[in-house]
C-alpha cells in the first residue's frame, strides 16, 4: 500500500455506494454522500483505521450530540473549529481583489443593535478602556460609500458578550448601529475587546486541548457593514498585537483584518480600519 490510493477491497463500500446512490432521486445528495464516502475509504487506507478508532470516533460524535441543545450548538462549533465553516463562508462569498474579506457571523450577533450618533459610545456600563474606532467604508477605487449602515458587537474586556450574561452586563451593551457620514467616516467610542475562549467544557474543546491546539480567539469586534449597491460584508477586526493572531481556533483571521490598536499622545487608545465594499452584481447578496 503506497498510502495514497486506498486498495481495491476498502474501496469497495464506496464504489457501490456511489453506484446505489446515483440510482435515487436527489442527485446533488448523492453526489456529495458519494464524495464524502470516497475520502472515507482513503481515511480508512491512509491512516490504517483501527476498530478502536472508530469506535473512539463514534463516541466523540455521540458526545458532540448529547452536548447540543436550544443553548448550545456544538456541531456548531466542530465545524468551525476544523476550518470548514470558514471554507464554506470563503467559497460562498468571493470578493474580488482588494475588497475587505468576508467572514463567519458568529454565534453572538444580535437582531435591534441600537442605533449611534457618530462618536457615540456603544459602551452602556462604562466598564473597560476606553478604545475610539475609526473606520471609513469605501468601494473598490477608494471612493466613500456615504450613509453604510455599520453594525458593531464585541465582547467587554473579560471577553463576554452581552447575551451571555444578562444578569451582569446592560441590554445591548457594546452593540451598536452607526451610518457613515458623507466622507463614508464613522467614529465608534467602545472599550478595548477582551480576548476569549472557545467552550472547553466540551467534546470540541477536549479535543483541541488533546490536540495541544489553543482555545483563545485573538481579541476583535465584529462588523456588518450594508450600502445599497454593494455587497453586504459581515467580518470581523482584530487586534495585530494579540498573541492568538495566527491560531484562531475557528479561522476566521485575514491577514487583512488586523489593525494597530495604539495610544495617541493624547493617551487614548485608538483604532482604525477601512471596509471596502464589493458592488452587488445581479443575483448576489446586496441591499
Ligand atoms: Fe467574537
Amino acid at each position: 500500500m503506497d498510502g495514497r490510493t486506498a486498495p481495491l477491497v476498502e474501496r469497495l463500500p464506496a464504489r457501490a455506494f456511489r453506484a446505489r446512490a446515483a440510482r435515487g432521486p436527489d442527485a446533488r445528495l448523492a453526489e456529495v454522500l458519494s464524495t464524502i464516502v470516497d475520502h472515507l475509504a482513503r481515511v480508512v487506507a491512509e491512516t490504517g483505521a483501527t476498530r478502536d478508532d472508530l469506535r473512539r470516533l463514534i463516541g466523540f460524535l455521540t458526545e458532540v450530540g448529547e452536548h447540543t441543545s436550544d443553548q448550545r450548538q456544538e456541531w456548531v462549533l466542530l465545524a468551525d473549529t476544523l476550518g470548514l465553516t470558514s471554507m464554506v463562508e470563503a467559497q460562498s462569498l468571493r470578493r474580488p481583489e482588494g475588497a475587505t474579506p468576508n467572514t463567519l457571523i458568529g454565534p453572538f450577533w444580535r437582531e435591534g443593535a441600537p442605533a449611534r450618533a457618530d462618536g457615540e459610545s456603544i459602551s452602556i456600563d462604562g466598564k473597560g478602556e476606553p478604545l475610539v474606532f475609526a473606520a471609513t467604508v469605501t468601494d473598490l477605487d477608494g471612493l466613500p460609500v456615504a450613509g453604510a449602515v455599520v453594525e458593531v458587537w464585541q465582547a467587554n474586556a473579560e471577553g463576554l458578550y452581552e447575551n451571555q450574561e444578562p444578569d451582569r452586563q446592560p441590554e445591548f451593551n457594546l452593540r451598536g448601529t452607526y451610518r457613515s457620514g458623507t466622507d463614508g467616516s464613522v467614529t465608534i467610542r467602545s472599550v478595548r475587546p477582551g480576548r476569549y475562549g472557545v467552550p472547553k467544557d466540551g467534546p470540541v474543546g477536549r479535543l483541541l486541548q488533546a490536540l495541544g491546539l489553543g482555545l483563545m480567539r485573538p481579541a476583535h469586534l465584529h462588523f456588518r457593514v450594508t450600502a445599497p449597491g454593494f455587497q453586504r460584508l459581515t467580518t470581523h477586526v482584530f487586534d495585530r498585537a494579540d498573541p492568538a493572531l495566527d491560531c484562531d481556533p475557528i479561522f476566521a483571521v485575514h491577514p487583512a483584518l488586523a489593525t494597530d490598536f495604539s495610544r495617541g499622545d493624547d493617551g487614548t487608545l485608538r483604532a482604525a480600519y477601512r471596509f471596502v465594499l464589493a458592488r452587488a452584481r445581479a443575483g448576489e447578496d446586496s441591499v
